[in-house]
Order: C-alpha cells, then structure tokens, then sequence
C-alpha cells in the first residue's frame, strides 16, 4: 500500500492555509477535468523518465526530444548503454539540451551511484523508503529538489510531489502563497492540496497535478500570464479579478489622431 508523503523536518515550519490548500485542490480538479489524463511522462522506461529527468533542466522539452532521440539511434536508452558509452560520446549525444559537460557527467555519476549502492537496479532504489531514497538522490550531482521528486513521482512511482516554476507562479499570482516562496513551502502546500485523497490515489493525482501545472505554465502562466482565456481565470475571483503581482499587460493607449 502506498504510504503518505512524509512530512519532513524541513517542511513542519511551513505551515499552510487549509482554505488555500481546498482552492489548490479545486484548480487541480477542475484542470483534470479540463486535460483528461495526460499520461506523464513521455517515456518508454523508467530509465528514460530519469535520462529526461536530468536532460530537461534549464531546458525546453524539445531539445530534450532531440538528444533522446540521438541516444536512441545509439541504442543508450538504457542503465547499460550509459554504462558503457564514453562519457564524451554521452555529452555529444546530448548537446541539444545544453549544458552537456555537466549532464552528461551527472548521468554518469548516477548510473556508477547505483550499481555501486543498489546493483544496478532501479526496482531495489524503489524497495527503500522514499525520504532516504529523496536524500541520496539529492547528494548526486546535478540532483536538485525537482529532479529528485521527478525521478521519485515519474521512474519510482512513489507519491513525491514535483514543485517547479510553473507551479510557483500559479500559487503566487493566485494568492495562495505570498511572493518568493520557498521550496518547500510550495510542496506543503501542494501536498497539503491532497490530504484528504486516499494515499493509494496519491501517485497518480500527484503524477497527473504536475502534468497539469505544466501545461498551464506552456500555454498561459507565462513570464506575462495569458489569464483571459486560461481555464483557472475563474479562481481570480478569490483575489479582486486579477493575478497577484503580475498583471497581464495594458492594452496599449491608442494614439489620439
Ligand atoms: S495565466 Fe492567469 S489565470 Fe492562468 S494560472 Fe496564470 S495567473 Fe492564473
């Protein structure tokens, strides 16, 4: 049976409005609804998920396609074609997602982490609990907080809640926290969101609430929120008609003939 997300030390000072946590539940609901099930993440293994994991950081989804795409033709889709490819071969394959000296090293670094900790394999990395498998992950290089939950929601199936920038702009520009929030209180919040969901439910809300977020930050809640035809404009209601901080741009004075 699937356990709830711990609520780890770092997080007990961040203490979240239940009400804002209910309206985070409710913009979730309502975005299900409006997507139907996305089916996160595109990929056809769970070592894909964490090649995609790594690629797509400070890098659009496209140009992850690509090296993908180039580590497929070389058939290194896999713990073992990493394992054995050379890391400057690596770091060519993947040059379409930027930044592929450390990438590529980073990808490395994982796959030697896991033989030399788990033999190699993803299904004993999974059998352990997901705060110590979260804190490990951390500690590789090139693991952040985001690729960590990613790795542990998307390749793991434990119940991590991925917190990205998408999701901190929905959560400030809809009031629910102030500006600049941290890490953490971000994720509180969001896991706060599904409290009452039953815990064996909460890998796949948590999986579909990620690909939701995203595709409202693609498509609407950009660096200048598109909220006239974004489907959780309904929510402004709650804060005066308008994001927080962050309005949509004035229609542009027309010039008196
Ligand atoms: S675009 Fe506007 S309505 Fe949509 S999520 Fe962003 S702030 Fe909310």
């Amino acid at each position: 049976m699937t356990s709830r997300p711990a609520q780890r030390s770092s997080r007990e000072s961040a203490a979240v409005s239940a009400d804002h946590a209910r309206r985070l539940r409710a913009l979730y609901r309502h975005l299900a609804k409006h997507f139907g099930p996305l089916g996160w993440w595109p990929a056809e293994s769970a070592f894909e998920v964490i090649i995609g994991a790594y690629l797509t950081q400070n890098t659009a989804w496209t140009s992850v396609e690509r090296s993908i795409a180039n580590l497929r033709a070389y058939s290194a889709l896999t713990l073992e074609g990493v394992r054995k490819m050379p890391v400057e071969t690596l770091l060519l394959l993947i040059r379409p997602s930027g930044y592929m000296i450390r990438k590529a090293a980073a990808l490395k670094a994982f796959v030697a982490w896991l033989d030399a900790h788990y033999a190699g394999s993803l299904d004993a990395l999974a059998s352990v609990p997901m705060e110590q498998a979260r804190l490990e992950l951390l500690a590789l290089p090139g693991v952040g907080p985001e690729t960590a939950d990613a790795i542990l929601l998307y390749a793991l199936h434990q119940p991590a809640m991925v917190v990205d920038e998408y999701l901190r702009r929905i959560v400030t520009r809809h009031g629910l926290l102030h500006a600049k929030p941290r890490h953490e209180k971000i994720q509180s919040l969001a896991v706060a969101a599904f409290h009452d969901d039953a815990p064996n439910s909460l890998v796949r809300h948590f999986n579909e609430f990620h690909a939701v977020v995203v595709e409202v930050g693609k498509r609407w809640c950009r660096p200048v929120p598109r909220c006239a035809d974004c489907p959780l404009a309904f929510d402004l209601a709650h804060i005066g008609g308008k994001p927080v901080g962050n309005a949509p741009p004035a229609t542009k004075p027309k010039p008196i003939s």
